[in-house]
């Protein structure tokens, strides 16, 4: 009897390592990934835009709610990371909370497109299978971060526009809403300022009246399992027409990860798509061997300067380093690092 017993014990033992040393190694990056002293394996960067960004243009309570979110969002996706989740969640996590909020140009305070619309474009990347999704044109994804994910695992494509991105946001539950979800009063009156002054109403605004040419939001994390993800959201340029999509969900441009790099981009999109902004910061750290920051502040400070574009970027590498650079006045920013650091900035120094 004890025989039988103790067999039977051995049979169960064995098949509950099975069953734990299966579902570790399981694929989905999406489930969790077991943490230990997840605190010094993570990290994670992010902007909420950049531009003209004055403290004399800020009232101290905007400025307060600026970096209220901006924390939010941090901890939304290093809660994350430190509970072992993957980056991609981490990215996610935070970009809602941008987007959600109508401070920034993505989601809820989408800026308008010179026909009084929000028109919508977002990316995501995962960086140890370069697997991707990202969506342009789009009026009624609440959180065109969720979509692009989406688009990024249960597709067999990478990028989907307009109706047809919102059909597959329909039949993957992803939430939509009434256009008019969008409408803030603020974006509504920097198109009317764009459209006033410009007789033949056909140029973009980088002039806006709020302090800030660039709102765009962007996250980038590096997970427990050394996964780096990255990912972008906008709502592109005021006054934007003829479909113009910018470099947000455009992959290499202003959105890119693999094993070794994560950035994603704010700014004059049209120089970002032709400098290939984040595939170049990416490339010279694989290549020239150049630290993350070396790498993003010769694209952004002395390439796209030389072109004439103004932004900048967020990033981090493989080993935790964060990456911020900009050639503008100011940058919405934050991040955590592996040692649990955090900093939260908006003008050149803080
Ligand atoms: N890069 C975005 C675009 O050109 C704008 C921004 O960063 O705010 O669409």
């Amino acid at each position: 009897m004890t025989n039988i017993i103790s067999a039977l014990l051995r049979v169960f033992t064995l098949i509950l390592l099975l069953h734990v040393g299966l579902s570790h190694g399981h694929a989905d990056s999406s489930h969790s990934r077991g943490p230990s002293d997840a605190k010094s394996k993570v990290a994670i960067v992010l902007h909420g835009g950049a531009g003209t960004i004055l403290k004399k243009n800020l009232t101290p309570e905007l400025e307060r709610e600026y970096r209220n979110t901006l924390r939010r969002a941090l901890d939304a996706g290093y809660t994350k990371l430190l509970s072992g989740k993957s980056s991609v969640e981490a990215v996610k996590a935070a970009i809602v909370i941008l987007e959600d909020s109508p401070l920034f140009n993505a989601g809820r305070g989408a800026v308008f497109t010179h026909a009084g619309k929000n028109s919508l474009d977002a990316s995501i990347m995962q960086g140890d299978d370069l697997s991707a999704g990202t969506l342009a044109g789009v009026h009624r994804v609440k959180n065109p971060i969720l979509l692009a994910d989406k688009i990024r695992t249960d597709s067999e494509h990478v990028m989907m526009t307009g109706e047809g991105a919102e059909e597959f946001a329909k039949e993957h539950q992803v939430d939509l809403v009434a256009p008019k979800y969008f409408f803030t009063e603020r974006r509504w009156q920097s198109l009317q300022k764009a459209q006033s002054g410009d007789a033949s109403q056909t140029k973009l605004s980088h002039d806006d009246a709020e302090n800030f040419k660039y709102g765009t939001v962007g996250v980038v994390a590096l997970d427990v399992s050394g996964v780096i993800s990255a990912g972008t959201s906008t709502g592109g340029l005021t006054n934007k027409r003829y479909g113009r999509v910018g470099d947000s969900p455009i992959i290499g441009a202003g959105n890119y990860a693999n094993s070794e790099c994560g950035v994603s981009a704010t700014g004059h999109g049209e120089f970002f798509i032709r400098a290939v902004v984040a595939y170049d910061i990416c490339a010279l750290l694989s290549y020239q061997k150049m630290t993350i920051q070396d790498a993003a502040d010769e694209v952004i400070q002395t390439k796209l300067r030389a072109m004439g574009g103004n932004g900048g970027v967020v990033g981090l590498d493989a080993q935790g380093n964060i990456m911020m650079s900009f050639n503008t006045p100011g940058m919405y920013r934050a991040s955590i690092d592996r040692t649990g650091n955090a900093e939260i900035k908006i003008f050149k120094d803080r």
